[in-house]
């Protein structure tokens, strides 16, 4: 599934291919995404882009009179190609631009999104989402502030750590994959009732989710196919992990096992010996 690096790497490599552009026309072939796509985007005729941005895990494309919003779901993916290039299975959306290439949306199981809206502040998708992760926003004070807040409710504290930090409302696009990695190389236990955690601990766990997600956008930058070109996989990178997905294989840094649980249906992966 494309995890925030993905999409941020994404959102980098079509930018300056759209940027400017005209849209001339869209040809859709499958309208049925997660959700229909919206008619505004079926309809496209001569529309203007004005920016692309990611806000958590949407593309934003900016028009002249409106937004796109895009979502690549559990596999979408967007490349850059000659107008000419002829359809896959697989291959839902294009937006023919003025350059003689088309933004080209693949997405084999089809829980992505393409929606039009005319204001963005308001869409439901967007408006109760936190900080960026990566944004001078998500920061310790704001993180113990929210846990001061837990503390000061009657029932503060079944709230655990990780699937605490994969919720929107706290910090935005911290999946699965980076939640477990984070929690790892801060030596914190995914386990952890939110409100035990100190204020070094806090400040080294933003630090952490910071600079892992960093790392990875700049391996998607190197390692990522180029985004022109038409091989038709999907760019999603492996990157070298600590624990996720390692179950029974040894802690790159004690040797014990990797172990694994579920937390709020999503699976856990850390090392007992590392993480406390
Ligand atoms: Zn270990």
């Amino acid at each position: 599934m494309p995890e925030l690096p993905e999409v941020e790497t994404s959102c980098r490599g079509i930018s300056p291919h759209l940027i400017g552009r005209t849209i001339i026309r869209s040809r859709v072939s499958q309208p049925q995404l997660r959700w229909p796509i919206s008619n505004e985007i079926i309809q496209f005729d001569s529309v203007k882009i004005e920016s692309v941005s990611r806000r958590a895990k949407y593309i934003l494309i900016k028009l002249d009179f409106g937004w796109i919003i895009i979502h690549l779901g559990m596999s979408g993916s967007l490349r850059i190609l000659p107008i000419d290039t002829p359809t896959q299975k697989h291959d839902h959306i294009d937006l023919l631009l003025d350059s003689g290439f088309i933004l080209r949306y693949t997405d084999p199981r089809r829980f992505g999104a393409w929606l039009f809206t005319d204001s963005l502040a308001n869409h439901p998708l967007m408006s109760h989402l936190g900080p960026e992760p990566l944004s001078d926003e998500f920061n310790s004070s704001y993180v113990i502030g929210l846990i001061k807040k837990l503390q000061s409710r009657t029932t503060p504290s079944s709230l655990v750590i990780k699937p605490w930090l994969m919720d929107n409302k706290v910090v935005v696009g911290v999946g699965n994959i980076y939640a477990c990695e984070s929690l790892f190389e801060a030596n914190i236990h995914p386990s952890r009732k939110v409100i035990s955690l100190d204020e070094k601990e806090i400040n080294i766990l933003v630090h952490t989710i910071k600079t892992v997600l960093m790392r990875s956008i700049k391996e998607g930058g190197t390692t990522l196919r180029d985004f022109t070109q038409s091989d038709g996989k999907p760019g999603y990178f492996a990157q070298r992990l600590f624990v996720y997905g390692r179950k029974n294989e040894t802690c790159r840094i004690c040797g014990h096992m990797i172990e694994q649980i579920k937390q709020s249906q999503r699976t856990t992966f850390f090392c007992s010996i590392c993480q406390k």
